[in-house]
């Protein structure tokens, strides 16, 4: 895997601006079928704008990974993470069967990531 690659797929994710165009504008109220509508795009913009963040958070940390020579290692087993999956999302952490026993748990100001192996939590960004 060429690194210095998967670093410039990095910084340019990590350069992208979230695009909040879609939150913005009053929400019609005169007709039930158009407020249905608007809150129904608002919805969709908020659960974007969510997985945007969540791939950045991700990003930061494979990025610091490729800095300390840890990238392409499961941030919590230790397992080799598929070239192949990194090709195709060069921001994963976790390698798949760590990221199927994963989740994300939201705090006001910080995004963690928490992975279970073996019944135990580990914070992993
Ligand atoms: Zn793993």
């Amino acid at each position: 895997m060429d690194l210095a690659v998967q670093r410039k797929k990095l910084e340019e994710i990590l350069a992208q601006k979230p695009n909040t165009e879609g939150l913005r504008g009053e929400i019609r109220q005169h007709d039930s079928g158009d407020m249905a509508t608007d809150i129904g795009t608002r919805e969709t913009e908020v659960i974007r704008l969510d997985s945007f963040h969540m791939i950045l958070v991700q990003a930061r940390l494979a990025k610091s990974k490729l800095d300390d020579g840890t990238y392409a290692i499961c941030s919590s087993c230790d397992g080799e993470i598929p070239e192949k999956r990194l090709d195709a999302a060069p921001w994963v952490v976790l390698c798949c069967k760590c990221q199927e026993r994963s989740k994300w748990e939201r705090r006001p100001g910080k995004t963690q990531f928490i992975a279970r192996n073996d019944n135990a939590l580990e914070r992993v960004v």
